[in-house]
Formats: structure tokens, sequence, C-alpha cells
């Protein structure tokens, strides 16, 4: 898919990046500990989570709340996840090594696609919202990072074309695992997906052992917004 159009953007500036009082170092310290306290064990993780912007990636009016570890709208319906649930999703995809070529499903304002990006070599982000993913680009480009490459498709259908990924990390829940994820992960790799009805949400972890060997694993109760169909361009 192409790229969204990103080259004469203005790049954040340094207070702008840092942040200060409510978007301060020490609020992303602060809330590095809570996630700690709250059984993050991957140091390197919250050390990306202690040097990222969330501030940055959500609406002005909200950084009061961008360093509390709680959801925030981010338009057309969806919500950035919250701190502790990026933590715990990278540290399970990144717990068996480091993946060397992801997919993340559910680019939303690329909030997680900047976590990954500081630990993965190499990165694709499937967003359906044309708005989200172009303000996300520009996000991303603003702060300098353009290792992640944006693709505007309907992720349940994985990405074919870079297939197969060492790991998949999808930020949006369907009732059922679809097929094409599993399919397009590499012997190895690792898919974390949120997955089942509303109200009875799983983190789920499937290692691919073999061609037709998977296995399977229900963790921690969660709440996404739903993985739904097509692709959205007005
Ligand atoms: N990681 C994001 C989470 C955003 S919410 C963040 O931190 O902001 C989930 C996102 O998944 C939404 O942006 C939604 O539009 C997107 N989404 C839902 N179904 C999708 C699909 N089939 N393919 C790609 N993106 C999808």
């Amino acid at each position: 898919m192409e790229q969204p159009a990103v080259a004469s953007i203005a790049a954040f500036t340094k207070t702008q990046r840092e942040g200060v009082g409510f978007t301060s170092q020490r609020a992303r310290d602060q809330l590095c500990d809570l996630l700690r306290a709250s059984g993050i064990r991957d140091e390197q993780v919250l050390k990306v989570i202690a040097n990222t912007p969330r501030h940055l990636f959500v609406d002005e009016a909200l950084w009061p709340h961008a360093y509390q570890n709680r959801t925030l709208p981010i338009g057309h319906a969806q919500t950035i996840s919250q701190p502790w649930v990026v933590a715990r999703m990278t540290e399970l995809l990144l717990a068996k090594g480091v993946p060397q070529k992801v997919l993340e499903v559910g680019t939303g304002c690329g909030y997680q696609t900047a976590v990954l990006s500081a630990l993965v070599p190499e990165l694709h982000s499937a967003e359906r919202i044309a708005e989200l993913q172009q303000r996300a680009a520009r996000v991303l480009a603003r702060l300098g990072n353009v290792k992640p490459q944006f693709s505007l498709s309907d992720g349940s259908w994985g990405l074919s074309e870079q297939a197969p990924f060492d790991g998949i990390l999808v930020t949006a829940a369907p009732v059922e695992v679809p097929e094409a994820l599993l399919d397009q992960l590499a012997i190895g790799g690792r898919l974390v997906i949120p997955a089942g009805p509303d109200g009875a949400q799983r983190l789920q972890v499937f290692d691919r052992l073999g061609e037709h060997d998977y296995e399977q694993q229900y963790l921690d109760e969660v709440a996404f917004v739903p993985l739904r169909s097509g692709v959205v361009t007005g």
C-alpha cells in the first residue's frame, strides 16, 4: 500500500517531546513504576515506555491523562490502549527473543507502533481507517521515526505480500482468531491477540511450532474495541 506523504512535516521540538508537568519525564517514570508494580517485568519494554511521549499521540485536551494507566479516545470511536496492555502485549511478543519481522494490526494513534518500532528491526502496521493511519504516520514522522511501514488495509487478512512474520500483534479483538494471521506466522513465530466475545475477551498467544502445529495460551482478561472488516477511506 502507498505510504502517506510525510516529507515536509516539521519535527516536534525538544520541549514538545520532553513535555512539562503532566507530560514530563517524571510522569513517564511514574507510569513505569506503576507498570512494574503491576507485573510488567521486561525492563527493555519499560525503558521504551519511559522514552515514548504518549501525550503526543492524543489530543492536547487529554494530556493531563496521557501518563495515567487508562484508555483514551482517539476519534472514530476508537481508543488508545492502556499503557499496561501495551507493555504486556509487547513483553509477550518479545518473550521468546526479538522477532525480526513484525506485523501490527490496528495502528490506531500509533503509540503501540512507536513502542514496537524501538524494539524490533522490521515493522509493518495495518490500519483500516485512513484518517487514523495518516495521523499516526504523521506523528511518527514528526518524532523522526521512519521505521514502520504503514498499510491501509483490513488486517484480519494479515498482510500477505509481506508474510511470513516472526511476530504479529493485534490491537483490536475478533471473536475468533483469523486463520490468515495464523497462516502468516513464520515457523517459530508468535501471535499475540485479544479475542473472544465482548465482555469475555482474553489475551491469547499462539506459537507456531511447525507447519500445522500451534501452541495456544489463554492469558489476561482484556477489553478491546472489535476487529472490524473492510477499509474506511472517507
Ligand atoms: N494500538 C492502537 C489501538 C487502537 S484501537 C493505539 O495504541 O492507538 C484499535 C485499532 O484497530 C483502531 O484504530 C481500529 O480502527 C483498528 N482496526 C480494527 N479492525 C481492524 C482491521 N480489521 N484491520 C486493521 N485495523 C483495524
